[in-house]
């Protein structure tokens, strides 16, 4: 696909509804061009033409179930050789409820193949591109439940550390190479994902749930500060360095030839 805006064309994943809606509409609004994929077609159509209407982009629907295989790959194919295409925003996820002793493990299969194997497939093909052509974008929508797992159900908070960890790995093996990489980790965030996985977001207390729109414009604007990790509520930038500083301390214990003292079995 040609481009007309200057800024490339963003590749949005879960741009139906939402997160990745709201992503269309403001990366539209700032001169990208773009790719909307999700499932139903027709919401990905009504999106499509109103922001065409409101804006000078050039919008593509894609319609593809992002955990089927073949629809997976032939995206990869585009992220790798479509040199329009400048932002990944990899945010179709779905949640679940439940313990994981209870859980209906086809349905953990599918959340797995979104939320962890079609991210992972498609940060892979659009680094790759992006690499190659020196330029480029890729965020990862990720969540705050990787830093209270205890609170939430096992699988989905598990999938989101998968897409932190990948995340802060892909930067360091890609952001020294012309290509930002930022994960978002929002907390509750008014979408349709809490009914689509059987929960109600009116029985968490109002001040703890954020406004759409506010939460990706505070992710926006965590990118163009080139932020790494943006948490959109925390107030204090400095807590997550401590936090970080707090792993990294850990660093030289982590790996060494000698158990530590209190695993040594007495006169051993
Ligand atoms: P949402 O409104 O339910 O949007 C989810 C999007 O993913 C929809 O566009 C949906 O479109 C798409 N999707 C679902 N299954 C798909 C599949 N098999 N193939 C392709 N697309 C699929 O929820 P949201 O809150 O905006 O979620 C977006 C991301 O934010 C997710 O990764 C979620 O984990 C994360 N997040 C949300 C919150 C929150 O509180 N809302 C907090 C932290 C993180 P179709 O149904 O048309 O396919």
């Amino acid at each position: 696909m040609s481009t007309l805006n200057t800024q490339g064309t963003a590749l949005i994943t879960g741009a139906s509804s939402g997160i990745g809606a709201t992503y269309a509409d403001r990366l539209a609004k700032r001169g990208f061009d773009l790719i909307l994929v999700a499932r139903d077609q027709a919401r990905l159509e009504t999106l499509a033409a109103e922001l065409r209407s409101k804006t000078s982009a050039r919008v593509e629907v894609l319609k593809a179930d992002l955990t089927d295989a073949s629809h997976r790959s032939a995206l990869e194919q585009r992220l790798r050789n479509d040199a329009s295409i400048t932002l990944l925003v990899n945010n179709a996820g779905v949640a679940t409820n439940g313990t994981l002793a209870e859980a209906d493990l086809a349905e953990v299969d599918r959340l797995i193949q979104l939320n962890i194997v079609a991210l992972t497939h498609l940060a892979s093909a659009a680094a790759a591109g992006f690499v190659a052509r020196g330029r480029g974008a890729i965020v990862n929508i990720a969540s705050v439940v990787p830093m209270i797992p205890e609170r939430f159900n096992a699988v989905y908070a598990a999938s989101k550390a998968y897409v932190l960890s990948l995340t802060q790995s892909l930067n360091a093996e890609i952001g020294q190479s012309g290509v930002q990489v930022q994960a978002v980790m929002p907390g509750a965030t008014r979408t349709e994902i809490w009914e689509r996985a059987g929960m109600d977001i009116n029985a968490f207390p109002p001040e703890m749930v954020m406004d759409v729109n506010e939460m990706v414009d505070a992710a926006l604007a965590g990118f163009d500060q080139k932020e790494r990790v943006t948490i959109p509520s925390l107030s204090n930038a400095a807590d997550w360095d401590a936090f970080l500083n707090a792993r990294l301390a850990l660093g030289p214990n982590l790996s060494l030839q000698h158990a530590a003292a209190r695993y040594k079995t007495p006169g051993a």
